[in-house]
C-alpha cells in the first residue's frame, strides 16, 4: 500500500479482508459507468477510489460498462468514458460489458424459477404500483404469484424469444411483499423491450434489471470489493439475497462462468457521492442542457464533465488532488467549487510556463527607441523551475499594455502607470508616461512613454506586462464562469435552467499574446503573468489562429462577491 494513500473507511476495510486472508487475499474492484451520457466529476471520485484500491493493494480494476438499459445508451458515450479514464491516469485490467453477460443472467434467472424464486407476471406497470404498497402500508401478492415453475418456464422462455409485446409481462423476484425495505417486495428481474442494443443489437427481446445484473455481473468478475454510492444502501439485502440464491459457486453449469473461483462473495460497500455546488452533475440534466444547445457540447468547458474541464484546462493531477482532498466517507456533503479551482491553482502554479498577454490592449509608444529597434531578452519559463527553460521575447517601438493598468485619475494606491508617472514594463524596465492620446469622445486611444537607461532608473512600486505590437499575435481568450448562478441549482422553485448564469462565457477576439505562447500546440497550459492560467483550446486552437480557454483566475475572486 503506497505510503502517501490516505486512508479512508474503505482502504481500512480492504486492509484487513487482506489481512485476513479474505478473497484468497485478492482485491479485485471495478468501475461500472452505465453508458447513457460522459463522465463527470463525481464519477472521477469512484474512479480514483476503484484504481486506486486496486493498485494500492497489488490487485486488480476492471472497466465494465454497465449497459442494461439499451434506450439511453450510445456507442459514443462507450468511446467517450474510456477516453476519459485514460486521461484521468488510470488503465483497467479488463474492458467488459454487462451485457456480456446477458446469457448468464437469463440462466441464473430459470433457476430462480426452477427453484420457485421468480415468477413471471403480468400485471402492467400501473398496477405494479399500486400492489407495492407505501413505507407505512405493506404491498399486496400479484395474482400470478403462484404460478407453477413449469408454467413460469414455459412463459420466460417465450419472453426471450420475443412473443410478447414490450411491458406485456415481467420476471418478478418472489422475495416478501410485506418487507419494510420496499426494494425486497417482488422487485422485476427481467422486462421486456423490443429495443437494439449498442453492444447485443437484436439479439435480446428482454433486459435484466440493473439490482440484478449488477451483483451477477460482480461474481462473475470476481470482484471483492463492489463499491457503490449510497442510494444503493437499501438495495444492498436485494443484491445479497439474489447471490445468496443463487450461490453460483455450487452450481455446476453457471460456476463455469466464474472468473475466479477462489473469489468468495462479492461484498457490496457504500460511499457519499460527491457533490460540487454552482453545478448540476445527474446524467439526466447534463444530457437535457446539451440536446437544447444551453451549452456547447458535452466538452463545452463550462460544464462539470470530465471533458470539459479538460478542455478547460483542468489537469488529471488536479482532479485526482480533489479527489483525495474530499476523502472518501459516508458524509453527503457539497464542496466549494473553489477548492476544485484552488487544486488547479496548485498544480498549475508548479508546472505551467510563464507567458505574457494582454486581454485589453493599450497601445504604448516607446518614443526614445528608434523606428525599426528591436530588442531579445531572454527569459526565464518559471520562476522557481529553471529546469523549464528559457525563451526569447522581442520587442521594439511599439507595445501593447493592459487598458487596466494605465489611469489618468489614478484611485489611491493605484501603482501602476498615471501621466508623468513610472512604472517598471516587465523585463524591459522602468519608462515614464509623457503623454495621453485621445479620441472626440475622451477616450485614451494610446500613450507616449521613454525608457530610462538602467543607471538613470527612479525607483517604483508598480511591474506591468506587456506584449510586443510588432511581435505579438492577435487571440481570441474565452473567460469562463460558474455554469450557474446560484449554489444550488436544484433546489428553490423553478427549473435549474432559471439559475444558469448569464455571464458564464466572455468571448475576448483582440487579445494579444506574445509569439510563445501563441505557437504552443493546442492543450499547453501557460500562465498569463498577473492574469491567470490559460490552455491553448485542444478543438480550434491552431497555429497562426491563437484560441485560448482560462482556466482559472490568479486568485479566488468569486469568495469575494
Ligand atoms: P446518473 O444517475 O446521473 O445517471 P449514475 O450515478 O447512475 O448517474 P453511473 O454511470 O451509473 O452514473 O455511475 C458509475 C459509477 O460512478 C457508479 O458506481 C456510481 O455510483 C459512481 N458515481 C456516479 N456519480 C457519482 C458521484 N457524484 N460521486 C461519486 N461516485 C459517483
Ligand atoms: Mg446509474
Amino acid at each position: 500500500m503506497s505510503a502517501d494513500a490516505p486512508s479512508h473507511f474503505i482502504r481500512n476495510l480492504v486492509s484487513r479482508d487482506v489481512a485476513a486472508g479474505k478473497h484468497g487475499g485478492l482485491v479485485v474492484t471495478r468501475f461500472p459507468p452505465e453508458p447513457n451520457g460522459y463522465l463527470h466529476i463525481g464519477h472521477a471520485k469512484s474512479i480514483c477510489l476503484n484504481f486506486g484500491i486496486a493498485k494500492d493493494f497489488g490487485g486488480v480494476c476492471h472497466l465494465r460498462f454497465d449497459d442494461t438499459n439499451p434506450a439511453k445508451e450510445e456507442l459514443a458515450y462507450v468511446r467517450a468514458i474510456q477516453e476519459d479514464i485514460h486521461w484521468l491516469g488510470f488503465e483497467w485490467d479488463s474492458l467488459r460489458h454487462a451485457s456480456d453477460y446477458f446469457e448468464v443472467f437469463y440462466q441464473c434467472a430459470r433457476k430462480l424459477i426452477e427453484d420457485g424464486k421468480a415468477y413471471v407476471c403480468d400485471l402492467n406497470a400501473e398496477q405494479v404500483r399500486e400492489y407495492r404498497g407505501t413505507l407505512t402500508s405493506p404491498g399486496r401478492a400479484s395474482p400470478w404469484r403462484e404460478r407453477s415453475s413449469e408454467e413460469n418456464l414455459d412463459l420466460f422462455t417465450r419472453m426471450r424469444e420475443g412473443e410478447f409485446d414490450d411491458g406485456r409481462r415481467t420476471l418478478r423476484a418472489k422475495i416478501d411483499m410485506a418487507s419494510p425495505n420496499i426494494n425486497l417486495r417482488d422487485p422485476a428481474i427481467y422486462r421486456i423491450r423490443k429495443i437494439s442494443h449498442q453492444n447485443t443489437g437484436n439479439a435480446w427481446p428482454i433486459y435484466p434489471m440493473y439490482d440484478y445484473a449488477h451483483c451477477i455481473s460482480d461474481a462473475v468478475e470476481g470482484i471483492t470489493h463492489s463499491l457503490c454510492t449510497l442510494e444503493f444502501e437499501d438495495h444492498r439485502p436485494l443484491y445479497d439475497w439474489y447471490l445468496d440464491q443463487l450461490n453460483l459457486r455450487s452450481h455446476p453449469e453457471l460456476s463455469a462462468s466464474l472468473t475466479d473461483p477462489q473469489v468468495s462473495r462479492p461484498e457490496q460497500t457504500e460511499f457519499s457521492r460527491l457533490n460540487l455546488d454552482y453545478t448540476v452533475m445527474s446524467k439526466r440534466k447534463l444530457v437535457e442542457l446539451v440536446q437544447k444547445e444551453l451549452v456547447e457540447g458535452w466538452d463545452d468547458p463550462r460544464m462539470p464533465t470530465l471533458s470539459a474541464m479538460r478542455r478547460r484546462g483542468f489537469t488529471p493531477e488536479s482532479i485526482r488532488m480533489l479527489c483525495d482532498r474530499v476523502g472518501v466517507t459516508k458524509q453527503v456533503n457539497v464542496i466549494d467549487f473553489g477548492v476544485l479551482e484552488g487544486c488547479v491553482r496548485e498544480d498549475l502554479d508548479k508546472r505551467a510556463q510563464r507567458r505574457m498577454a494582454v486581454l485589453d490592449p493599450l497601445p504604448v509608444t516607446i518614443e526614445n527607441l528608434d523606428e525599426g529597434y528591436t530588442a531579445d531578452i531572454e527569459v526565464s519559463n518559471h520562476p522557481q523551475q529553471p529546469e523549464l527553460g528559457t525563451r526569447t521575447l522581442r520587442h521594439g517601438r511599439k507595445i501593447y499594455i493592459e487598458r487596466t493598468d494605465f489611469e489618468e485619475v489614478p484611485p489611491k494606491g493605484f501603482k501602476r502607470l498615471i501621466p508623468e508617472g513610472n512604472v517598471r514594463l516587465r523585463h524591459i524596465g522602468i519608462v515614464h508616461c509623457v503623454g495621453v492620446d485621445k479620441d472626440d469622445t475622451g477616450r485614451v486611444t494610446g500613450l507616449r512613454v521613454t525608457l530610462y537607461k538602467p543607471e538613470d532608473a527612479p525607483k517604483v512600486k508598480g511591474t506591468i506586462h506587456w506584449v510586443s505590437a510588432e511581435h505579438g499575435q492577435r487571440a481570441q481568450v474565452r473567460l469562463y464562469d460558474r455554469l450557474f448562478s446560484v449554489a444550488n441549482p436544484d433546489s428553490g422553485e423553478g427549473s435549474y435552467i432559471d439559475h444558469l448564469n448569464p455571464n458564464s462565457c466572455q468571448v475576448i477576439d483582440a487579445a494579444w499574446v506574445e509569439p510563445a505562447a501563441a505557437d504552443g500546440v493546442a492543450e499547453t497550459r501557460f500562465q498569463f503573468e498577473r492574469i491567470g492560467y490559460f490552455v491553448a483550446d485542444r478543438r480550434e486552437h491552431e497555429p497562426g489562429k491563437p484560441v485560448f480557454n482560462r482556466v482559472v483566475s490568479l486568485r479566488d475572486s468569486w469568495a469575494k462577491r
